[in-house]
């Protein structure tokens, strides 16, 4: 039987009453561009992440942009992440005017590594975005030890993390700032794009509404160069939906995740993802890593197996970051780990027999790959 890699079709079918009558009242109320839903919403999220504001963007881009825009990062600039990630996180630094730096990560979990972050700072240096990938947070106490001693900015890219958690806090609640994405296959997905901004910061959540709404101060008042970064009535009123249901939804993620774990152990030739002592991870992708990938996926295309590959290229070696000038080798874990990352079919409706269907092909593939050296 073909396991598909997403599903969004079940996932409406569970839903379909909840978000039709949520859109039936935003086509009546005509609240479609910002507005009550939205703010309703922001409401939700802030309280979901243990943040006292949240502001809705268009995107997990915008979110990123608005962030680091709000806490003055631009023209000269220096923002360090992680090279292994979608490539939005560095196109929001480069957005500013700003210039992405990159630290390499820790073979584990597939984050920033803390202990690199420290002789990636120059003077130049203003901010830093862990990217919580996959769905597992950053190692946040000595990233933020490090960013409050040298005077920098924490930004979480947390658009594949809602509701992780790192030692009890929520993604999002731990950095200056933390930004979502509501892209229609995350965690929390939208029917349309969408994202948001958390923070503790009253001024930063004011400026990033500013921003959000063309530098707005009140109407036909604009105060700074903002954008039209905002977030829609429809996808306010539909997240707000699937809010309720989310914590369940991770639940089944994190059940998947466990009986993947439990039949590719001793399973030689797969790593698997771990979930670090820290943190609750939430399985927005999950990657083993393998050496022969591209034998792997024929076989999984021969069965109907749907994967990803999260990502085959690190934002480093992509061509719009050519003028960084950084070549093959400059981080070497990222760079490995792009070239054996096999990402598994991973929603919450997915079938108990369907994760096992999926382990039977891998262990298939591995068995045959010891047998015939
Ligand atoms: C999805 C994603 C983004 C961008 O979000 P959009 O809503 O597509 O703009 C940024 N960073 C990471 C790590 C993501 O996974």
């Amino acid at each position: 039987m073909p396991v598909a890699f997403l599903d969004l079709k079940a996932q409406y079918e569970s839903i379909r009453a909840e978000v039709q009558e949520a859109l039936r009242q935003v086509f009546e109320s005509g609240a479609f561009a910002g507005g009550p839903f939205v703010a309703r919403f922001e409401t939700e999220f802030a309280r979901f992440c243990g943040c006292s504001h949240a502001v809705g963007v268009g995107n997990g881009t915008d979110a990123l942009w608005g962030a680091l825009v709000a806490f003055g990062i631009g023209p000269g600039d220096e923002v360090i992440t992680a090279p292994n990630t979608f490539i939005a996180t560095a196109e929001a630094i480069s957005r500013c005017g700003a210039k992405p730096v990159f630290v390499d990560i820790d073979e584990s979990t597939y984050n920033m590594d803390p202990t690199l972050l420290e002789r990636a700072i120059t003077p130049r240096t203003r901010a830093v975005i862990p990217v919580h990938l996959f769905g597992q947070m950053a190692d946040m106490d000595p990233i933020m030890e490090i960013a409050r001693r040298r005077g920098l900015v924490v930004v979480e890219d947390a658009s594949q993390a809602h509701g992780a958690e790192y030692k009890g806090r929520a993604a999002g609640s731990i950095g200056d700032a933390g930004c979502f994405s509501f892209y229609p296959g995350k965690n929390l997905g939208a029917y349309g794009e969408a994202g948001a901004v958390v923070t503790n910061n009253a001024q930063v959540a004011k400026r990033i509404m500013m921003l959000r709404d063309h530098g707005q101060s009140r109407k036909h008042s604009h105060a700074t160069v903002g954008w039209n970064a905002r977030m829609d009535g429809i996808q306010g009123a539909v997240l707000s939906v699937k809010l309720r249901h989310l914590p369940a939804w991770t639940q089944a993620r994190r059940r998947h995740a466990w009986r993947y774990g439990a039949l590719f152990a001793g399973v030689e030739g797969v790593i698997a993802p771990s979930e670090a002592p820290y943190g609750r991870h939430v399985y927005h992708v999950y990657a083993l890593r393998v050496q022969d990938r591209d034998a792997l996926t024929s076989v999984l295309e021969k069965a109907g197996i749907g994967y990803g590959i999260h990502y085959p290229v690190p934002v480093h070696l992509q061509e719009a970051y050519r003028d960084l000038g950084l070549s093959p080798g400059s981080y070497g874990v990222a760079e490995r780990c792009a070239r054996e990352y096999l990402s598994l079919p991973m929603f919450p409706e997915l079938g108990d027999d369907q994760v096992a269907e999926v382990a039977d092909v891998v262990r298939g593939f591995m068995r045959a790959k010891a047998k015939g050296g």
